[in-house]
């Protein structure tokens, strides 16, 4: 066993801790991964919460990983010693399912492996990126391109491919009018990646107070959700809408501003259900949908996109004796934009 260390939680309303951890042997297959950094997802807080339910404490989060090759199997044929690799929310899924194989690997019949808090082929529980190593299978782990670095990387394992694929999924591009809900992690990301595919890209944030950044990210218009005549003056506008916010809203309000055949793609997931009117969506055969991360080809073809287009989230680096505070700013929307833990301070 290799053992790591880490930060970990032992129950919704506990501090994090030190902890040291086992990562299993190498397999054949396996890369081990010395971790620099690991982003700060929601979806780490909605998990370490409990909001979707009962987790096994003590939970490591973190699915927002890079850091460098520093060990691999004898079967390993894509990635060497010294290589710059990511890991995002997944490690491990069938392989043979009809969804593995259209490369949909998050939508794994049998169920893919999630990074963290939950059990591995070995029947053992996953601890995730807040630590210093992870050992994953090599199908698994990407390659970040060297104009990215790995700090600005990490948000991309998560955000950026939860926001990248419903955006290529649904087309958007040159004559489509997109919109971004929320702008915090995800939000921030979709509007890069948006405006970078060509689309006209509006945020809908609470309130204007980021209005400036939202524009240098590349937003053509931004508007806030607090203004009733916002959804006035913008009914009937969108093709794509993207909901990225982490809490339960009146979606409803939203539905009325897809054009005719508009859709309207949830990736926020929070705790409590949203209620849907269906009259304000079979009144313009729009479309309510839902997109989980992306499969792995999808990751390194987005990480490549990044590259090829100089996307950088906008991040704040922290120690790991910050995760705690970090928590508190994002559940009270005060993140620019996205945590990203300096592991080397573990
Ligand atoms: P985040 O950084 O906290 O951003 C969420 C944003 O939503 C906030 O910055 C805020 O934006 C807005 N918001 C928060 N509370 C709100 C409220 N009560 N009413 C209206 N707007 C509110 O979170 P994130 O990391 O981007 O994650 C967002 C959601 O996506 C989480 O639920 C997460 O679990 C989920 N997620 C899903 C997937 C997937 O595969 N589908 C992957 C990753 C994350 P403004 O300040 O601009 O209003
Ligand atoms: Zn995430």
């Amino acid at each position: 066993m290799i053992t790591a260390k880490a930060r970990a939680i032992d129950g919704p309303d506990k501090p994090f801790r030190f902890a040291e951890i086992k990562r299993r042997e190498l397999d054949s297959d396996d890369v081990l991964i010395e971790i620099k950094y690991a982003g700060i997802c929601h979806s780490d807080i909605h998990t370490a919460h409990g909001d979707w339910g009962p987790v096994n404490y003590p939970l490591v989060p973190g699915h927002e990983i890079s850091g460098i090759v520093t060990a691999v199997g004898p079967d390993v044929t894509k990635y060497e010693i010294g290589d710059r690799v990511g890991v995002g929310c997944m490690v491990d899924s069938c392989g043979e399912c009809e969804n593995c194989r259209k490369g949909e690997e998050q939508y794994c019949l049998k169920g893919n492996i999630p990074t963290y808090a939950g059990v591995d082929k070995y029947g053992e529980p996953t601890q995730g990126g807040y630590s210093t190593h992870i050992v994953v299978t090599e199908g698994f782990v990407v390659r970040i391109p060297d104009n990215i670095g790995l700090d600005v990387a990490a948000p991309l394992l998560c955000a950026g491919i939860t926001t990248y694929s419903p955006l290529n999924h649904w087309n958007a591009g040159p004559g489509k009018k997109v919109a971004v809900v929320g702008m915090g992690g995800l939000g921030h990301i979709a509007v890069m990646i948006a405006h970078a595919m060509g689309a006209e890209v509006t945020v809908l944030s609470q309130t204007l107070n980021k209005k400036d950044d939202g524009r240098q990210f590349g937003a053509d218009h931004y508007y806030a959700t607090s203004d009733p005549k916002t959804f006035e003056k913008l009914a009937g506008t969108f093709d794509l809408i993207i909901n990225t916010v982490s809490a339960k809203i009146d979606i409803n309000v939203y539905f009325s501003l897809l054009v005719l055949d508009g859709t309207l793609v949830n990736v926020g997931a929070p705790a409590d259900h949203l209620s849907v009117n269906v009259f304000s969506l079979i009144g313009h055969r729009r479309s309510f949908a839902g997109s989980m991360i992306g499969g792995i080809r999808e990751t390194q073809e987005m990480l490549n996109f990044c590259s090829e287009h100089t996307i950088v989230p906008k991040i704040e680096v922290i120690s790991a004796d910050q995760i705690d505070e970090a928590y508190e700013r994002v559940l009270a929307s005060d993140v620019k934009y996205r945590f990203v833990i300096d592991t080397s301070t573990i």
